[in-house]
């Protein structure tokens, strides 16, 4: 059971060919003036960056229009609540990631999905012009990677494990693993500045055993925040209500009342169920974490391990970029 419950994506995202469509910066900061960066061959919208404040400036990079939402929804909500900058790019479009529909149409709707996402989680959403099923690892998406990584001038980065069943969350794991050191060499992207002190890179959980089984270095409590992330995923209807590319007519809702409905029952199912799943499964790190008491009591949960490339942080450090685990 565990193996296939952060494998969603696989049911969800698709294998039919499609289309493409503009690149969208969306999110929380759409409303202020956004600049357009040099992208290498390639121009890239970019969110204006967030005011040097002193906060934590967090980015994710998962392939689709739902990944980063679900593997660090919980944690963006705790970051966000504190005033700290978070921002989930989506390394495809997603246009191919439904049963029914694909190309532009599915890429603007799962844009708007993960608009919608973002307005209750409080991040930032950025959605790269790649078709779904289609990211590589090469030099250009390296450079692409890394400038957006330097435009955040990220502290933390987030991303899939290179381990993983689905090629585009494998290829976006090494993309970002590529971009780990290349970040802080000034000569390399030189119409981006290098940044100065390098991220800590995290992997998110998944299931798979080989090479290596992912092991937490940190766990995080989402309690507080479990039902604004369940309320987040039940907005990404074309996945979890209609089935993505694993789905069929039977799960298309006949009406609003049937569509509440499924959407009440993705609470209560398999999608609550699986972070009670990571709390129990690294119930001995949450109470390291939060304490004895505390830790025990934990129902809901988020787990990353800390990459080897990149800054590697002491276990102090560690507790600074998570700031609402050393407060419990
Ligand atoms: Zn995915």
């Amino acid at each position: 059971m565990n193996r296939w419950r952060w494998y969603v994506c696989g049911v969800f995202c698709g294998l039919i060919l499609a289309g493409s469509f503009g690149v969208a910066r969306l999110g929380m900061a759409s409303s202020a003036a956004d600049v357009t960066a040099a992208m290498g061959s390639a121009m890239v919208a970019v969110d204006k960056v967030p005011p040097e404040d002193g906060k934590l400036r967090i980015i994710a990079f998962g392939a689709h229009p739902d990944d980063s939402e679900i593997f660090a929804g919980g944690t963006a909500c705790l970051w966000s609540d504190l005033g700290h900058h978070v921002k989930f790019v989506s390394t495809t479009n997603g246009d191919i990631g439904h049963w029914q529909t694909a190309g532009g149409p599915l890429a603007l709707r799962r844009t708007a999905e993960v608009q919608e996402a973002a307005r209750i989680l409080g991040n930032t959403v950025q959605v790269l012009d790649i078709h779904d099923g289609e990211i590589e690892p090469t030099l250009e998406n390296r450079r692409t990677f890394t400038r957006l990584i330097r435009h955040w001038n990220a502290d933390i980065v987030i991303t899939h494990r290179p381990n993983d069943y689905h090629p585009d969350h494998r290829y976006t794991g090494i993309l970002v693993q590529d971009a780990a050191y290349m970040v802080t060499v000034p000569f390399f992207c030189p119409d981006v500045p290098a940044i100065k002190k390098n991220p800590v890179f995290l992997y998110a959980s998944d299931g798979f055993q080989k090479p290596n089984p992912f092991r937490p270095d940190i766990v995080v409590s989402i309690d507080s925040v479990i039902e604004r992330k369940l309320d987040a995923m039940a907005e990404l209807v074309s996945q979890f209500i209609e089935g993505g590319c694993g789905g069929s007519a039977s799960d298309v809702p006949r009406d609003a009342a049937d569509l509440k409905a499924r959407q009440e029952q993705l609470r209560k199912g398999w999608l609550r169920q699986q972070h009670m799943d990571l709390a129990n499964q690294y119930r001995d790190r949450l109470i390291e974490l939060y304490g004895e008491e505390a830790g025990k009591k934990v129902r809901h949960a988020e787990a990353f391990e800390v990459c080897e490339y990149g800054r590697y942080p002491t276990k102090d450090e560690l507790r600074t970029l998570f700031p609402f685990v050393a407060q419990q």
